[in-house]
Parts: structure tokens; C-alpha cells; sequence
């Protein structure tokens, strides 16, 4: 090729560091592949003949590996080129328990954010939460740390100091939790959601250590497993409770594009 006809290489071709959410078959033996990205954030990729038994690229894109990928860009995917392993996490994919945690990460992850968001701190949440799994740290903590941390890279911290409904601040009692209004609510103010559930002090105090001192903090606190439940419980409310919204906008999206 002429210097004249010839592509220069940055213009179709970038490197990216990723992670990968989750994967599909795709025709004879291709994958696509969920990733998220540092400065992209989420989206698909294609990769060529990942499900041959010799596939070059295959290894470097299973489930939660963190990988350089170059990638070309495509006409609807980017395809992979070439690729290497930064951090294999084997145990994710070997060990059931962090298996299941992982997935649960990735799928919150996939669900609450929307394709191309640059966010570099949720990329760097996600390296460093699958890291600790892999290092055979705590599950529940690393898992009930990335949740809370998620969510407020996402704009969803749940309120905690103040009641979400009449503003007093909170105090050292048990108090009410509702998903819908997105945090605490006080023992007065019950009734202005009739879906909310009792949250005990213990459970408040180590939602509180997460907001304002992190993992670390946690992990030094010895939590007694119906404590664990409690605090797994209010998160889970509140993700499905965002889930299940943004499930419903994209509804409401894609009833509008069709009109
Ligand atoms: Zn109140």
C-alpha cells in the first residue's frame, strides 16, 4: 500500500483497558461480549472466533477478566484485534461463592448504567471489589461495600443522616427505611411511605461506616449473621426498587421510538 491509500491505524483502531460483565454465543463460534471500559464505560465488543478450541483471544475475554483489548471499531460493534490479560481472576469463575458474588456485581453493574458513561471511579470500583474476591476476602463485605459505593458513583446514595421525608435529623433509634423515597426515614414520618420496613440501630451504624469510612472500617467490625441479612435486605430493596424503575423508563423509552 501506498502512503497515499494507506489508513492510518489511530483513526480505526484504539486500546482500551476492560472488564468482562458477561458474554453470548454468536453465530459459528464468535462471542459478544459485555465490557466495561475506564474511560467508555459499558458496552459491547465482538470477538472473532472465541469459541474455537485454539481461539488467540478467547482466554484474554471470559467471564471477569481484566484485560487491554485493541479494538477496531465496526459498523454496529467494535471488534477485538488483539488482546492481553492484565488479571485472569481465576477463582471467579472456579470458586461458586465468588462466582455468584461477581455475577451479582456485574449484573447490578449492567442494569444501572446506560452504554458509552465514561466513569472511571465505577470501573476502578469494579477492578478493585473483584480483586478482593479474588484474594479470598469476605464475599458479603466485598459485595455490600461495592453496592453502597455504586450507588452513590451513580447519584442514588441513600440518606442516611437526615429524614428523607421531613428533613429532622436522625437519631440513634431505629428508624424506617423506604426504597421508594431513596434512604431513612423517622419514626414519625412512617406513614409517608407504606412500603417501608424497620431498620435496626446496629444496621444503620454500619451503613453509616461504609458511607463515611469504607470496607476497611467494616471489616474490622465483627457483623452477626441476621445483621448481615438486615443490611442485605435494605440494599437489595433499594436496587431492585432502582432496577425495576429504570426497567420502566427504558420501557417508556422504547414506547416512545416505536410511536
Ligand atoms: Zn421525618
Amino acid at each position: 500500500m501506498t502512503e497515499k491509500t494507506a489508513i492510518p491505524l489511530n483513526e480505526r483502531l484504539y486500546r482500551t483497558e476492560a472488564i468482562v460483565l458477561s458474554r453470548l454465543d454468536y453465530g459459528e463460534a464468535d462471542r459478544i461480549v459485555t465490557v466495561y471500559t475506564p474511560r467508555r464505560g459499558k458496552f459491547r465488543i465482538i470477538v472473532k472466533g472465541a469459541r474455537k478450541p485454539l481461539s488467540r483471544l478467547g482466554p484474554h475475554l471470559d467471564f471477569f477478566c481484566r484485560s487491554t483489548l485493541l479494538l477496531a471499531k465496526g459498523r454496529e460493534l467494535d471488534v477485538v484485534s488483539d488482546a492481553a490479560t492484565i488479571a485472569p481472576h481465576e477463582r471467579l469463575r472456579t470458586d461458586l461463592d465468588a462466582l455468584g458474588h461477581a455475577s451479582h456485581m456485574a449484573e447490578m453493574l449492567n442494569r444501572l448504567t446506560d452504554d458509552r458513561q465514561e466513569n472511571e471511579a465505577i470501573f476502578d470500583l469494579l477492578a478493585q471489589s473483584l480483586r478482593l474476591l479474588e484474594d479470598g476476602v469476605d464475599p458479603w463485605l466485598v459485595t455490600r461495600h461495592y453496592e453502597w459505593a455504586l450507588l452513590a458513583l451513580l447519584g442514588y446514595r441513600p440518606e442516611l443522616y437526615q429524614c428523607i421525608s421531613c428533613g429532622a435529623e436522625l437519631h440513634g433509634v431505629p428508624n424506617a427505611w423506604s426504597s421508594r423515597l431513596g434512604g431513612a426515614i423517622c419514626p414519625l414520618c412512617r406513614s409517608a411511605d407504606a412500603g417501608s420496613r424497620m431498620v435496626s440501630l446496629d444496621a444503620q451504624k454500619i451503613l453509616r461506616l461504609f458511607d463515611r469510612q469504607g470496607i476497611a472500617a467494616v471489616a474490622r467490625v465483627k457483623i452477626a449473621s441476621a445483621l448481615r441479612g438486615e443490611i442485605e435486605g435494605v440494599l437489595g430493596d433499594y436496587l431492585r426498587h432502582l432496577t425495576e424503575r429504570e426497567l420502566g423508563s427504558m420501557k417508556v423509552l422504547r414506547a416512545i421510538q416505536q410511536s
